[in-house]
């Protein structure tokens, strides 16, 4: 890790970014409006490390907020991109790279029998809510509030109040008329969703559901509440959705469904299976899948979908994960690194709470337990946004927002790790 060297260069690049995108950024949270200070321009990223355009060195938990669980730049995944590359980056057909990360996802997930890659996660909810839709002939859906499904117009609706309630739009330019389809419960809570269910028995068309809510920061859904919305939405007829693009091989290899020990009816994919370039996927028992275009009549089709270079990026990263020991090692670092972020803030005597699953982690500043999205909210974000700073100033690179969840690489090793422990040590006690 280099010494400090300022931020000249970054601020005046990103003064221009400003200029010709919106806020600078390509996506909201890069512009650390959650933390207020100024963002950064990155230049380079190495195994756990990345570097401004100044030339300042961090260690990095953000990794592209998921795909990046092999690390940066891996010499497996650069090969393979590069061997690819040589042979052509688009044919707008079918491929033998393609062919093996569907088989690859099909084999990983039992319950993923068929699978259409798309090029985000954002197609992939979107069009596994149309999917579902489609196959149960019916125009509600049931989700949470805290999950994130991406942008598309009928996922982004929050909470409305009182139980089972519409929802409302979170963003202006939704239609109102998108959101009075999409009903949404607060996270882990079962009674909700039966009361939702009672009402409108026969208008769901599904449930989705980050099994492990990383948007909110890291919630773990109870076993209770995943076992529930199972059998719920069975009983009813509407399928279950279990969104995975962040979770996805990220847990284990099977996913957060294997774990839970659940086969929900469709599952969306994304971030890993594409090890840093631009993928996404759903997929789901093959009666269902059957429906998808050309097979059957649901139309979802994409110019660069199952793109050859993402599916090699892909490959080389799963490939790195098959390996017995990683999810063992990942899942002991963050351990150790949860364990020492808490001590540090007891230690200075602040309130807070360590939530931690696999390779995913978030530290919230207030008392626990956090469980949903109201007890999420309680922690207290002007002081994780002091102790962001405090951390980038020590050359840790954390998610600029309370609500992104810390994740941690097969680059990171114990040295990185001790080093974050110690850093943090000293910028929580700066919080006070
Ligand atoms: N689903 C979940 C759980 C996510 O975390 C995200 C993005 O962070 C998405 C869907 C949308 O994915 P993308 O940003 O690739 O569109």
């Amino acid at each position: 890790m280099t010494k400090s060297q300022g931020q000249n260069r970054s601020r005046g690049l990103f003064a221009t970014a400003r200029k010709y995108m919106p806020g600078g950024v390509s996506s909201p949270v890069r512009a650390f409006q959650g933390v207020g200070c100024e963002p950064l321009v990155i230049a380079s990223g190495r195994g756990c490390h990345v570097r401004d355009v100044d030339g300042n060195d961090y260690i990095d938990y953000v990794g592209a907020y998921g795909p990046l669980i092999a690390g940066h730049a891996h010499p497996d995944v650069i090969a393979a991109m590069t061997e690819t590359a040589k042979d052509g980056t688009a044919f707008g057909a079918t491929t033998e790279k393609e062919i093996d990360l569907a088989r690859t996802i099909c084999q990983a997930i039992p319950s993923v029998e068929s699978v259409r890659f798309v090029n985000s996660g954002t197609e992939a909810t979107m069009s596994a809510v149309r999917l579902a839709r489609a196959y149960t002939g019916r125009d509600k859906i049931v989700r949470f509030e805290g999950c994130y499904h991406g942008h598309a117009d009928g996922l982004i609706s929050q909470a409305g109040s009182g139980l089972a309630t519409l929802g409302l739009p979170s963003s202006p330019g939704v239609p109102t008329a998108f959101l009075a389809e999409s009903l949404v419960a607060p996270y882990n809570d079962l009674t909700a969703v039966e009361a939702m269910f009672h009402k409108f028995q026969d208008s769901i068309a599904a449930v989705i559901v980050e099994p492990v809510a990383a948007n909110m920061g890291v919630v773990p859904a109870t076993k209770r509440f995943l076992d529930g919305l199972c059998s719920i939405s069975r009983q009813a007829g509407a399928l279950l959705i279990f969104d995975e693009v962040i979770t996805g091989f990220r847990l284990c290899y099977g996913g957060s469904q294997e774990l839970h020990g659940i086969r929900p009816d469709l599952t969306c994919l994304g971030k890993i299976i594409g090890g840093g370039l631009p993928i996404g996927a759903y997929g789901g028992r093959q009666e269902i899948m059957e429906m998808v275009s050309p097979a059957g009549p649901v139309y979802q089709a994409g110019t660069l979908s199952g793109n050859p270079l993402a599916a090699a990026v892909g490959l080389a990263t799963l490939r790195l994960l098959r390996d017995g020991s990683s999810y063992a090692r990942l899942e002991e670092r963050s351990l150790r690194l949860s364990n020492g972020l808490r001590c540090a803030a007891a230690d200075a005597g602040i309130p807070a709470v360590v939530n931690c699953l696999g390779s995913l982690l978030s530290l919230f500043l207030t008392d626990g337990p956090i469980v949903d999205y109201a007890s999420a909210q309680r922690s207290d974000s002007g002081r994780y946004a002091r102790f962001f700073s405090e951390m980038l100033a020590g050359g840790v690179y954390l998610p600029p927002s309370q609500f992104e969840a810390i994740f941690v690489s097969l680059a990171h090793g114990d040295e990185e790790i001790d080093r974050t422990i110690e850093i943090a040590e000293k910028a929580i006690r700066r919080c006070e």
